[in-house]
């Protein structure tokens, strides 16, 4: 062979251990990050004109930058909203990229997108939206809830000419992600709140449907529900705000980027009755599916409303709709056109553990924030701020002020031993700094959890 071959043998090799190292690796680092100074002194100059080759290149890697990443999949790494893809889908993540396929259309990536199908109609399912509804994966929640959004935008536009030039106007409640404010940035329309981080009601709502302006109620087109919220896990009361969009006549989208996954837990179901009659779902698989980053998904009641929204034009791509390409098109239901088929690892690790294990997997993040419940219950130094729901839990160290959280935090992550984050909660007019938990992984401990609270005496 010839040298270069002979270097790429090796480097797959090389490559393809770390990976199994990786997944497999019992005890991680948590990772720590270092300023880009600091890391430009320890790799120095890596692109050149020559290259420093493969070797060179991940030993940089292996030695320097790696650690210089968080490991979002580490046990006790319970900030923000972690992950845990499964072993199964990770390897499957590599074959995809392994396999070079255009995900935007069936015509060139048929047989990824079958699969990505498959999986999809399983998503769908959980939902319990009637037939007819389908959906897409797409890189993210919030590309998935922008591509709700322009979708309900056009269809309320398409209604009535004088909406057209009407710039329009969303309502959810201050529970909502963050990345509701910013993808009504992108479609320039307003967004008003309804003034609860708690459950969202359909009365609350309706009283401030009641108390906007005229103008106000004319541009108004879609109502935002959380299913799971960021902060603390609460589902809006999905059965009575469908009624009021309904009435209301108006787009009813429901955010269940983090809380998607519970849908299949039999504890929590019913904490999801109104889903079924939602317009637009965002369910993001990288968070409580246990799929690798990238994987969000967007489904749609009506997934014509979104294709008139989003189908692209244009001469050079004509020959996707011919005859004999004829199949599902992932880029005509959300905004992006060339795709990863990012929903393959999904459908991998599905199709060789079965839902079933998914469930339990499921069921053992909520059992985990019930087990952390108890235990700040029976500790003397913490208490609860509200009730576990789903797999957050908020909690105080009584007599800490904010700082002291953010001291723990960092002492916390310095050491390696854990990732748990400050977050704040509305107590009557102020905002209280507080500690939360968020639980994903399956193989997060009852003594993980005890040793962390343990660590606030
Ligand atoms: C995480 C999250 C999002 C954003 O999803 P990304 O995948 O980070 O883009 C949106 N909504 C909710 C409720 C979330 O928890």
């Amino acid at each position: 062979m010839h040298k270069i071959d002979i270097e790429l043998v090796e480097m797959t090799m090389d490559v393809m251990k770390y990976a199994i190292d990786r997944i497999s690796a019992s005890n991680r680092h948590i990772g720590h990050p270092k300023t880009a100074q600091e890391l430009k002194a320890l790799v120095g100059e890596t692109i050149t004109q020559k290259g420093i080759g493969g070797e060179v290149a991940f030993n940089l890697w292996k030695k320097h930058l790696m650690n210089a990443n968080v490991s979002i999949d580490h046990p006790r790494h319970l900030a923000f909203v972690p992950a845990s893809p499964t072993r199964a889908a990770i390897m499957f993540d590599l074959v995809t990229s392994a396999s070079s396929i255009h995900g935007a259309y069936w015509m060139e990536g048929a047989g990824g997108i079958f699969c990505e199908n498959e999986a999809m109609k399983w998503m769908v399912s959980l939902t319990g939206l009637p037939e007819g509804a389908f959906g897409v994966f797409t890189s993210g929640g919030t590309a998935a809830n922008l591509s709700a959004i322009v979708t309900a935008r056009e269809y309320w536009r398409s209604l009535n000419k004088k909406n057209k030039n009407e710039k329009g106007l969303i309502l959810t409640s201050i529970g909502a992600h963050s990345s509701v404010k910013t993808m009504a940035k992108v479609v320039d329309a307003d967004v008003l709140y309804v003034e609860t981080e708690d459950r969202m009601h359909a009365s609350n709502l309706q009283s401030k449907i009641d108390s906007l302006t005229e103008n106000q109620r004319k541009r108004l087109f879609a109502i935002v529900a959380t299913a799971g919220t960021t902060n603390a896990g609460i589902i809006d009361d999905l059965e009575g705000i469908a009624v009021v969009c309904k009435k209301e006549k108006l787009w009813f989208h429901v955010d269940a980027a983090y809380g998607g996954g519970a849908l299949l837990a039999d504890s929590v179901k019913h904490l999801f009755v109104g889903i079924e009659d939602a317009d637009s779902i965002t369910i993001d698989p990288h968070k409580w599916l246990f799929s690798p980053y990238d994987c969000g998904a967007i489904i749609y009641k009506n997934p014509e409303l979104a294709k008139r929204a989003h189908e692209q034009e244009g001469s050079y791509l004509d020959i996707f709709k011919d005859e004999g390409s004829q199949g599902f098109n992932p880029a005509d239901y959300q905004i992006q056109l060339t795709r990863r088929v990012r929903g393959l690892p999904l459908w991998f690790s599905l199709a060789m553990h079965g839902t079933d294990r998914y469930k339990q997997a499921v069921e053992r993040g909520i059992e985990l924030a019930q087990i952390a419940g108890k235990l700040i219950e029976e500790m003397p130094h913490v208490e609860l701020v509200r009730e576990p729901s789903l797999s957050c839990v908020l909690y105080r160290r009584i007599g800490w002020y904010p700082e002291d959280y953010t001291e723990w935090t960092y002492e916390n992550h310095r050491k390696g031993f854990a990732l748990v984050t400050p977050t704040k909660w509305k107590k009557e007019d102020t905002f209280e700094t507080v500690s939360r938990f968020c639980f994903i992984n399956p193989d997060t401990t009852e003594n993980d959890i005890k040793i962390i609270l343990d660590s606030m005496v």
